[in-house]
């Protein structure tokens, strides 16, 4: 099967093909991404209406580009796959209404594919990861710790009851002056200060469960750099480095729990595997910790490369092509959801986007 696929729920314009072998072995034809961030950078985030507008720009130059990388014509494909949520609901639109108008002229299968699903699945595309396996999704929008059980069931153990990790960092870095995307740049100098000078706080750890807070952890910073004055390069760096072993500290605790639920969910996979997934997997101090973790309780650790953990459309078609090849597919009239959480079962976070 080969599938196009569109990403437009944030800031990442993307348009990608990828093929799902008979065997299930994924090969990805085609992969443009284009990142908004110069334009959202001068308002130190993302502004849903600018990133519709670029979404319009863009997507139709993206997909005959992912079309021409791959050789194909939209006759050629077997189906057309879009994000259809969650995420700010004018990108959304824009992508599914694309996806929607090439589907029906060339009498293809559409595929309303849930964001979150393209994250939880994209293992099985690099690396044809078998089921069941343990996610934790740390982006700018999400934070989230899921059993994935099979295509279409999710079960989450946790999700932030507040702020995503990605907006943490973003925050921080704002606060200090560091620009936008603040993850980079707070990493940097997280590396050269020292992590014990501020006692910022851990919120939620020792609490059963496995969900997440950070908004107390970004006041606790907001009042330390407060409290400096206007810091200079060496309070910047201590900062940034107590809040990085904060939340290191914080996922730990977290992921303990989560490790704890999957073994008792699934006691006979004999080597259970966590992947992680999101922008905020880049960060080489966090994955550090991650792998020594992994390693201690007996876990396989995933990580896709960061281009396919980030936002991109590849993991979009594969989600697609996934439910296609179950004989799922959607009806032209399906809508755009901002919020769609992908365990119907869990109950809405207060405050969480999904
Ligand atoms: P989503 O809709 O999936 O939430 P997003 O665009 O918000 O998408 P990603 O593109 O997956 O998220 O990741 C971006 C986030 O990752 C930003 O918040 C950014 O600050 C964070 N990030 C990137 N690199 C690092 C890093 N080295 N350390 C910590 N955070 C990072
Ligand atoms: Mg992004
Ligand atoms: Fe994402």
């Amino acid at each position: 099967l080969t599938l196009l696929g569109i990403e437009t729920s944030c800031d990442e314009t993307a348009a990608a093909v990828v093929r799902r072998h008979r065997d299930g072995r994924g090969e990805i034809l085609a992969d443009r991404v284009l990142s908004q961030i110069a334009e959202h950078a001068p308002y130190g985030g993302v502004v849903p209406e600018i990133a519709a507008r670029a979404h319009v720009e863009h997507l139709d130059g993206l997909i005959a580009g992912a079309m021409a990388d791959a050789g194909l014509t939209f006759g050629a494909l077997d189906g057309v796959a879009a994000t259809a949520g969650p995420g700010l609901i004018g990108g959304l639109l824009v992508g599914l209404t694309t996806a929607k108008a090439i589907a029906l002229v060339h009498d293809k299968p559409l595929l309303a594919v849930n964001h979150l699903e393209g994250h939880a699945l994209t293992p099985r595309l690099t690396e044809g990861l078998a089921f069941p396996y343990l996610l934790l999704l740390v982006s700018g929008g999400h934070t989230q710790l899921l059993v994935v059980e099979d295509v279409g069931s999710y079960r989450r153990l946790g999700t932030t009851i507040d702020d995503a990790l990605g907006e943490a960092f973003d925050k921080t870095a704002k606060l200090l002056g560091l620009g936008y995307p603040g993850g980079p740049a707070v990493e940097r100098l997280a590396a050269a200060g020292d992590p014990h000078r501020f006692a910022f706080p851990r919120p939620m750890t020792g609490r059963d469960g496995a969900d997440f807070s950070f908004s107390g952890l970004k006041t606790a910073v907001r009042r330390a750099a407060q409290a400096v004055g206007t810091p200079d390069e060496r309070d910047a760096a201590d900062i940034c480095a107590s809040f990085q072993a904060a939340v290191g500290d914080c996922l730990r605790d977290r992921l303990g729990h989560a490790m704890a639920a999957f073994r008792a969910a699934h006691p006979r996979a004999p080597s259970p595997t966590l992947v992680v997934a999101g922008g905020v997997a880049a960060n080489r101090a966090l994955r550090a910790m991650l792998e020594t973790m992994a390693r201690e309780n007996g876990f396989a650790l995933s990580m896709p490369p960061i281009r396919l953990c980030t936002d991109n459309a590849a993991m979009i078609a594969w989600a697609g092509a996934e439910r296609l090849a179950r004989g799922e597919a959607d009806d032209l009239t399906v809508a755009a959801r901002a919020r769609w959480p992908l365990d119907p079962d869990a109950a809405p976070a207060p405050g969480a986007g999904v």
